[in-house]
């Protein structure tokens, strides 16, 4: 060992980092190898693991790299929901491409500080680039900038601080801002971070498809104008979390442009749908929102904590998010190059732009999309057979790649039902093949399946009717006998 590594820790040998790199590379490709044998809900069974490692007190000398990586691999990370395996159905699933992995590394290794456009005017470019082509897949115009965020919450949040500078200013107290019953939870809970508080946010009500009901919401910002209150900011769906249902964006765009509302669309599960021709009728209105939340570690299928933000008129992010100091170079003051850390609360940040330039280089849009075709046609294909089932009601077909059931029968109430649906999804679960979720809307119980996961192809959603198949006749000969 020459003497220098022995004086700095921190800095292994050339040979030293070839090889702990090639030990983590070797365990990752066998982990990623193994995915689609893990059990989908993974062993979360952990609370004495848990509590035995919280006493872990802090490391005063060294261990032996293997020594960590052995536990991490072979326990501490299956005991997790397998959310990178073709099995996993639940919630929304995220992504996690190989190549976005390697990007990150690339990344982090080499560290390079892209706060402020000066200080890696490159590298912000191809972060600058990303942005400029999601508004160009979303039809949005050139006017258009954005911020890559941690994820779908920071990109909602991001758009009603800009909405509310712009058209609030100071007024905090006179703004209101319209969701319906089945807007994600983020958008509450980013417009009271953003001084929105409960009693300035409406729920519109939705129809038989889990839509936002644009007669309803007309009729709730004209009620609000009557009590001298300013509306100034609707949240439309693009794809909710719970139904998969898409607002009627088109309608929504009329009423706020009529209205003079900033017409905000979450498009944190479903907007990239927007990318696939067949689908972009569906989606209709899109291009014409003031802001849209996307989340690339969903529908992008890159790693978690990949979200984006995209506002229309590009000047009124920069003035809500603008800010410097002395010691710091002056921001890039023309329209040509991004300046991250004035369009975002962020200064110092991980380079994110690389995990999703990198992946979208190397592999082209049209793999992305065909991945996107793929999972839409993977949902309708097992939404049928599903439907299909005795007792079973399909209660949103796929818009995108997410469907929604329950269980009935004759005589059933919604308690019944409620529990029986439960017991199916649990028992799905419990096989282990696939994970799925459920929810709860206006008090019925539904299971539902979310095709998001790019490692799912037909054989991991054959599996997923079958065992559905199966649990839903077992409980229905429980309700008969
Ligand atoms: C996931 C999701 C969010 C929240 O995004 P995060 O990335 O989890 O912060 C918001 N809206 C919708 C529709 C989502 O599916």
């Amino acid at each position: 060992m020459p003497d220098l590594q022995a004086h700095y820790p921190l800095e292994p040998s050339a040979s030293d980092m070839q090889a702990m790199g090639q030990d983590i590379l070797t365990r990752i490709v066998e982990h990623l190898d193994q995915l689609s044998q893990m059990p989908s809900c993974g062993d979360i069974e952990a609370q004495a693991l848990c509590s035995e490692l919280g006493k872990e007190p802090t490391p005063d000398g060294e261990t032996p790299l293997k020594e960590v990586l052995d536990p991490l691999f072979s326990d501490w990370i299956p005991r997790s929901f397998t959310t990178p395996g073709p099995g996993y159905l639940g919630f929304i699933p995220g992504g996690g491409v190989f190549t976005s992995a390697l990007a990150d590394f690339i990344a982090t290794a080499t560290n390079r500080y892209t706060g402020v456009w000066k200080a890696a005017p490159v590298l912000l470019q191809l972060e600058s680039n990303v942005l400029r082509w999601f508004a160009e897949w979303m039809g949005m115009p050139s006017t258009t900038r954005g911020l890559l965020t941690t994820g779908g919450s920071q990109a909602n949040f991001g758009a009603i601080v800009s909405a509310r500078e712009s058209l609030l200013g100071e007024a905090l107290r006179d703004g209101v801002l319209y969701t319906s019953s089945q807007t994600h939870l983020c958008v509450r809970k980013s417009a009271r971070l953003a001084g929105i508080l409960p009693d300035r946010v409406r729920v519109v009500g939705v129809d038989a498809k889990y839509r936002m009901r644009v007669d309803e919401l007309a009729e709730t910002i004209q009620a609000d104008r009557a009590e001298g209150l300013k509306p100034f900011f609707v949240a439309s769906s693009a794809g909710t979390t719970n139904t998969g249902s898409i607002d009627p964006i088109s309608d929504i765009a009329d009423l706020c442009t009529k209205e003079g509302l900033w017409h905000h669309v979450d498009g944190a599960y479903g907007a990239f749908f927007y990318l696939c021709p067949d689908l972009q009728p569906r989606l209709a209105g899109l291009p014409r929102a003031d802001s849209i939340a996307l989340d690339p570690h969903k529908s992008l299928f890159l790693p978690y904590g990949t979200g984006a933000l995209l506002v229309r008129d590009g000047k009124v992010l920069r003035a809500a998010h603008a800010a410097t100091a002395e010691y710091l170079p002056e921001p890039q003051g023309h329209e040509e190059f991004y300046e991250p850390s004035q369009y975002g609360p962020e200064l110092s940040r991980d380079y994110r732009g690389l995990r999703a330039w990198l992946p979208l280089k190397v592999h082209g849009v049209s793999a992305f999309r065909a991945a996107l075709i793929e999972k839409h046609e993977l949902a309708v294909s097992a939404a049928k057979r599903v439907a299909a089932l005795p007792g079973v009601v399909m209660d949103a077909d796929p818009q995108l790649s997410l469907f929604a059931f329950h269980l009935s029968w004759t005589g059933s109430d919604q308690a019944a039902e409620n529990a029986s649906t439960q017991q199916m999804l649990e028992r799905v679960n419990a096989r282990g093949r696939v994970m799925i979720t459920g929810c709860s809307v206006a008090g019925q119980f539904m299971a539902r399946v979310c095709v998001l996961c790019f490692r799912t192809h037909a054989e991991s959603m054959d599996r997923c009717v079958e065992d559905i198949a199966t649990e839903v006749a077992a409980a229905m000969a429980e309700k008969v006998a």
